[in-house]
């Protein structure tokens, strides 16, 4: 016997009625004490006579002195998978509980070793046999009716009294966990196996109550569960066509079949036959005794009641995360209404009992008090992402030592992890650069100081530009003599041939505008080659047919993004300061888009544009341009639209809060606006800060660093830029010819017979910094502000004490490599760019979309 509650201690009665007595061998990791009192409480205050019992502190104590033949594992649910494994591993004939196993990959994985091992796995799905259920099978089959719907109702009271004890709900599992098998071996009993599709199950009370649509085969099924309900109730009723009803009451048992004609039997056999768990345990025993027949508990006869209900638990989550989501979006952790509690408490409910946080899974109040603590570092994360241990131990309250198993039962569950990272304000910083630079490892091996090709690398080939924008960061008279152009090409072509397979490893970028260099077709052209999925990021002006004419490797570019400076000729000029390039720029991208869909070229065509201060209105405005550019193409629409806040001026200096607030009011008018033909496949991507506001969320501005808090040895590893000189800067806005000071940060030059990697790898050696001058973040491009936020925040909980992977964020334990896949791909940033755009199948998004969570590998509704 395995497990110390109140199911262990039903069974152990059970098991005392078998002739001959066995020998019982019972663990109870978390309720030892209080197992063996109830045991001497069962023979010296109730007078029973006791089979021969040893008692163990847990599973492995107990397979190590003992050597059962057969388990039964009443546990908590979360435990079933590791106990049935190592009993099955110890040879052991196994019955287990439901709820099973929670996904079906794990029940097959277990059916498979059982019967490698040539043991009996069966499920603790009584119901099956109660001979009540058999007779209401029965009467189902002799009325001869076609049922075409079945209604069932199981509702609990909170504290009631079954099988002599008084029985509370267990809150690491969540309703459909611990009644739906019951609801589905019901189904099974009366109908045969089928498999279940969900329609529709929402949380109600939290998930104290749900009601449930699926079908079962193709039986459409309602379900009404509750665990809280005013009174006990369980009913099943099939329905016939003509109204016709069976109904089986067994509220209490053996209850009350009705038949069609609205006859009442009772069940006759129910005070003579063995009782629901004696007939389990003498199918189990049967079983042992006689392999290889098809006995209904057998684990692989019950698969479709564990994807009934690990289906019917996704929907219940997706119900809670959703009800949950409005108070992340709350600037304060500091209370949850009963629901949202309920709702949260279910899914970190489990892992902070596995933690021994909790030690009473049935201990409301405690329960309730972790609950809100691991609420408050979830809140906290997913609004700042940047948050130190230092910090949340002292938010908190908490030793190290108890705060690192917090992390623990915080990183052990799926929903709070999306939660942190994929539906807070912060969301765009998670999924459009901190998770990736987690999944590929880099974090851990810049702050180590080992050399690796840089992650990714920005490749700079323009020569000069035509524009004078505002907020640009160049020297507006510098150039790059031309006759740099071939070797400077030539150096890139070696670039692409020594690097990574990685195929976002480099974009095209600038420096100054990228189509400047008249090589620019064969270079792309020549990255492609290799396998490079490349990004080029232009202003777009010298993007003519003629230019396209001359340079076709353009087609081979995976994206292509125009900057777009203002929305008509006036507000570009005042950019731009070129009185042309409103007009010109718009003609190109009429014209590239129409020479892309007459070519079929897969190549993804979008804009960016950054929302200034003072012009937030111009983004609606930019819709109408874009749909226009659309109308005038013709074909496939523009596939996105990055908008960006400008980080080149300080937060005070940068959109104001009434700014935000119109634009949270713009993002609305955009969220209907896309819904229409002309503009339904633009994605539209927000950038860092911006994203919050479309969600409603408080308005935040730019999270950037200070000067002071600048890397002296920067991050090769991660990212740097290389211009046209083969010269590699720490940061994309130091690359940048002429640019004063920018040279500081250039720590070194690849050449024909020196590698990217080898600069990173000498500059590294050489033990050089460079020591941060105020003004120095001006170099810093929005990423670059992120990714030393990030190594800060990992040196300083490290020198707390907590390292980074010991934190709250799953994704910081992966080890990461050069191809660790991007299961967080965006668009949003030249750095990362975005496979899906890339995929066949996801180009064009369901319409309106706005990406939100795992941009758009799921399109999700624009709806909150
Ligand atoms: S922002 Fe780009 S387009 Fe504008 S001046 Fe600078 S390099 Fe040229």
């Amino acid at each position: 016997m395995i497990g110390g509650g109140r199911w262990a201690r039903v069974w152990y009665r059970v098991l005392t009625g078998l002739r001959p007595q066995p020998r019982i061998h019972w663990a109870s990791s978390r309720n030892h004490n209080g197992v063996a009192d109830w045991l001497s409480e069962q023979s010296a205050v109730h007078g029973v006579s006791l089979p021969p019992t040893d008692l163990y502190a847990g599973l492995e104590a107990l397979v190590a002195a003992a050597r059962p033949g057969m388990a039964i594992v009443a546990n908590l649910p979360a435990e079933h998978g590791r106990t049935v494994r190592m009993l099955l591993d110890h040879g052991c004939h196994v019955l287990v509980e439901k709820p099973f196993v929670p996904t079906l990959e794990e029940a097959d994985a277990l059916v498979e070793l059982a019967d490698r091992r040539e043991r009996i796995l069966a499920v603790g799905l009584e119901l099956m046999l109660a001979t009540y259920v058999r007779g209401f099978r029965q009467v189902v089959e002799q009325s001869g009716l076609e049922f075409v719907a079945a209604h069932l109702i199981w509702h609990d009271a909170y504290s009631d009294v079954r099988h002599f004890t008084v029985k509370t709900p267990d809150l690491t599992t969540g309703i459909v966990g611990d009644l739906l098998p019951h609801v589905l071996s019901l189904l099974t009993a009366i109908r045969g196996a089928a498999g279940v599709s969900m329609d529709e199950g929402r949380a109600l009370r939290g998930g104290l109550e749900t009601e449930l649509r699926f079908r079962y085969g193709d039986l459409p099924v309602t379900a009404s569960l509750s665990r809280v309900a005013e009174r006990p109730a369980r009913l099943l009723q099939l329905e016939a066509a003509s109204g016709a009803r069976s109904t089986l009451d067994f509220t209490t048992e053996p209850g009350t079949i009705i038949t069609p004609i609205g006859h009442a039997i009772v069940d006759d056999r129910w005070a003579i036959a063995p009782r629901p768990l004696d007939a389990l345990l003498q199918l189990f025993l049967k079983a042992i005794a006689q392999p290889g027949g098809d006995s209904p508990i057998l684990a692989r006869l019950t698969r479709h009641i564990v994807a009934g209900t690990e289906a019917a638990t996704n929907t219940m989550t997706d119900s809670q995360l959703l009800l949950l989501r409005p108070f992340l979006l709350r600037d304060t952790d500091s209370s949850l209404p009963t629901d949202a509690l309920v709702a949260l408490r279910e899914q970190v409910a489990a892992p902070l009992v596995a933690e021994g946080l909790v030690t009473n899974p049935k201990a409301e109040d405690e329960l309730n008090r972790w609950a809100m603590r691991a609420w408050a570092v979830i809140h906290r994360f997913a609004r700042h992402p940047f948050t130190t241990q230092r910090e949340m131990a002292e938010a908190l309250g908490l030793e190290r030592s108890v705060l690192v198993r917090l992390n623990r039962a915080l990183r052990q569950s799926e929903p709070a992890q999306q939660l942190m990272v994929g539906q807070g304000v912060a969301m765009k910083y998670w999924e459009n650069t901190i998770l990736p630079l987690l999944q590929a490892g880099v974090i851990e091996t810049a702050r180590q100081g080992v050399s690796r090709h840089p992650f990714r690398v920005g490749v700079y080939p323009g020569v000069s530009c035509m524009f004078h924008c505002s907020f640009c960061g160049r020297d507006p008279d510098a150039t790059y003599a031309r006759d740099s152009v071939a070797p400077g090409n030539a150096l890139f072509d070696a670039m692409f041939r020594d690097a990574p397979a990685d195929p976002y490893t480099f974009y095209v970028s600038g420096g100054l505008e990228p189509l400047t260099n008249p090589g620019i077709g064969q270079l792309i052209a020549a990255g492609a080659a290799r396998g490079f999925r490349l990004s080029l990021y232009t202003n777009g002006f010298m993007l003519t047919p003629q230019l396209l004419a001359r340079q076709p490797g353009i087609w081979d570019l995976d994206t292509l993004r125009i900057s777009l400076y203002g929305v008509d000729a006036t507000s570009t000029t005042e950019v731009t300061c070129h009185p042309k390039a409103y007009a010109q720029v718009v003609q190109n991208a009429i014209a590239f888009l129409q020479a892309r869909n007459e070519r079929g070229a897969p190549l993804k065509f979008g804009f960016n544009f950054v929302v200034l201060p003072g012009r937030v209105e111009e983004v609606l405005a930019l819709a109408e341009l874009i749909t226009s550019i659309n109308r005038a193409a013709g074909g496939r629409q523009v596939d996105f639209l990055t908008l960006r806040e400008d980080y080149s001026v300080s937060p005070e200096d940068g959109l104001g809060r009434g700014e935000r607030e119109r634009l949270a009011e713009i993002f609305e008018q955009l969220r209907e606006r896309v819904l229409q033909p002309d503009l339904c496949d633009l994605q539209i991507d927000l950038g860092y800060a911006l994203h919050s506001l479309s969600e409603g969320g408080w308005p935040t501005p730019l999270d950037m660093v200070a000067h002071r808090a600048m890397r002296p040895r920067g991050y090769p590893q991660i990212s740097v830029v290389v211009d046209l000189l083969g010269d590699v800067y720490l940061y994309r806005e130091a690359g940048f010819l002429d640019r004063p000071g920018a040279r500081r940060y250039a720590i070194g030059r690849v050449g024909p017979t020196r590698s990217l990697h080898q600069v990173v790898t000498e500059f590294l050696a050489s033990g050089q910094a460079i020591e941060p001058e105020p003004g120095d973040t001006g170099y810093f491009d929005i990423f670059d502000h992120v990714v030393t936020h990030l190594l800060n925040q990992a040196d300083d909980d490290a020198t707390f004490g907590i390292p980074f992977a010991e934190g709250p964020i799953r994704d910081r334990e992966r080890a990461g490599g050069a191809h660790a896949p991007l299961a967080h791909p965006t668009l949003a940033h030249p750095t990362l760019a975005h496979p899906t755009l890339a995929h066949p199948t996801l180009a064009h998004p369901a319409a309106g979309q706005i990406s939100h969570v795992g941009a758009a590998i799921v399109p999700v509704s624009i709806a909150r």
